[in-house]
């Protein structure tokens, strides 16, 4: 496989840049180079102007209002998004629940749900992890009975990121309690406005909010809303939670990230010099670099392979195992780089979430700025979209035959 651009991917990716350096609103961009959590307001505005170019979910197929662009450009683009500091993205929207319903959805909720993903009309949440139901996510226990043209809903999720936020949620509940606790789950679409939909926010380790509970409590949903067949919803979560861990990989972020480490200790002063210059940490750099190279090919072989490719599940699993493990370093660099500038805690004022909780501007340089913050938030990054303990035995059974 060769991976060097040719000239029309190289046109592609400076087309591409230059479009985004032009049409990212510049106080958006500068939030994004600082680090914190995208404003709903800001992941709207900068959505839609994607969307009128028919690029807000390139990976999608064109009928539903993706590209036809190769898995190549694909990731160039994610690139130079991340390079100037584009808003993330409703990720369980784009890369979740989107896909699930263009697959497995009915044309109605594919033309009610697609188009206004895509222009961030809606902004959805994922509601599989509950208090006892995490790693071993099939013994989940919220129920959804039917009851004529409704489903009741009854139940507790947690960990359910951006939910204080989301307009819908998309839940793996459960239909059938006498089954097998696989064949006995199905994938439903909850409005959270819905009545007995409740939301409590859990405030994590960096003072953010991000996560929370959800308590549902007789919540009707009409039935239309059940994706798929009832009782498969196992099988839309297997596939749902392959994309997922593809995505884990992060490389496109880390990448920026790695970028801004070398900008920090090119100016942060070790003994009189640069920190950039001190050997050791130079040769730390190195190495993290050539890491997240190999992994950066690794995800390049991943999104060659096909959809229907046994392999694919167990490489999933490797891309989220390394790509979380360097979100994490990377961040650690990150804070040592900046020495005593790294225990500055900026507030998000503009991010606005978590007014309550925020610390006073400290004396430190703006590039500082979220680190801290990011670092302890990323101990996160290797328990989300399923514990790295939980994918090295999917490696170790499905690649090593253990
Ligand atoms: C920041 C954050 C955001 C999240 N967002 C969402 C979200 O939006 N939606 C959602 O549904 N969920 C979300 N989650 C939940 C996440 O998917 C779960 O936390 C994760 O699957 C682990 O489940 P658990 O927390 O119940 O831990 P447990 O499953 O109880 O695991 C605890 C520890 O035991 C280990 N362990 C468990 N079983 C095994 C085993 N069989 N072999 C070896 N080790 C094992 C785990 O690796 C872990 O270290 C989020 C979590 C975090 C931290």
């Amino acid at each position: 496989m060769n991976f060097d651009l040719d000239p029309a991917d190289a046109a592609f990716q400076a087309e591409m840049r230059a479009f985004i350096r032009q049409a990212l609103p510049a106080d958006i961009a500068r939030r994004g180079r600082q680090g914190f959590h995208a404003t709903h307001d800001d992941v709207q505005t900068w959505m839609r102007i994607l969307n009128a170019r028919g690029l807000a979910a390139v990976h999608w197929p064109r009928q539903y209002g993706g590209t036809d662009w190769s898995p190549l450009r694909r990731h160039l683009f994610q690139v130079e998004l991340r390079a100037a500091g584009a808003p993330v993205p409703d990720q369980a929207a784009l890369e979740l629940v989107g896909p699930v319903i263009y697959t497995f959805g009915d044309e109605v909720q594919k033309a009610r749900y697609l188009p206004a993903i895509l222009n961030a009309d809606t902004f959805w949440c994922q509601g599989f992890s509950e208090p006892n139901s995490g790693s071993d996510l099939a013994s989940l226990k919220t129920s959804a009975v039917r009851d004529g043209d409704h489903y009741l809903v009854n139940g507790q999720k947690t960990w359910t990121s951006e939910a204080h936020k989301a307009d819908m949620m998309f839940a793996l509940v459960r239909t059938d309690g006498e089954a097998r606790p696989q064949a006995g789950i199905s994938f439903l679409l909850i409005d959270m406005k819905s009545p007995g939909v409740s939301v409590r926010p859990i405030y994590t380790i960096n003072e953010g909010l991000s996560v929370n509970e959800v308590f549902l409590d007789n919540v009707r949903v009409p039935a239309e809303n059940l994706v798929g067949d009832e009782n498969r919803g196992w099988g839309y979560a297997k596939f749902l939670l392959t994309n997922e861990r593809t995505m884990s990989a992060e490389t496109p972020h880390t990448a920026f990230d790695l970028e801004q480490v070398k900008q920090i200790a090119a100016v942060e002063m070790r003994g009189g010099r640069p920190l950039i210059e001190d050997p050791l940490f130079a040769a730390r750099l190195a190495r993290f670099e050539i890491e997240l190279r190999a992994l950066e090919t690794a995800v390049l072989r991943v999104l060659h392979m096909g959809d229907n490719d046994p392999a694919l599940n167990a490489t999933a699993s490797v891309l989220k195992l390394r790509g979380s493990e360097l979100r994490q370093r990377i961040a650690d660099l990150a804070v040592e780089a900046l020495g005593d500038h790294g225990l500055a805690v900026f507030p998000d004022v503009e991010g606005q979430d978590n007014m309550d909780v925020l610390a006073p501007v400290p004396p430190a340089p703006d590039y500082a700025a979220g680190w801290l913050s990011r670092m302890m938030f990323r101990r996160a990054t290797t328990i989300y979209g399923g514990a790295n303990e939980i994918q090295r035995t999917i490696i170790a059974k499905s690649v090593l035959g253990l």
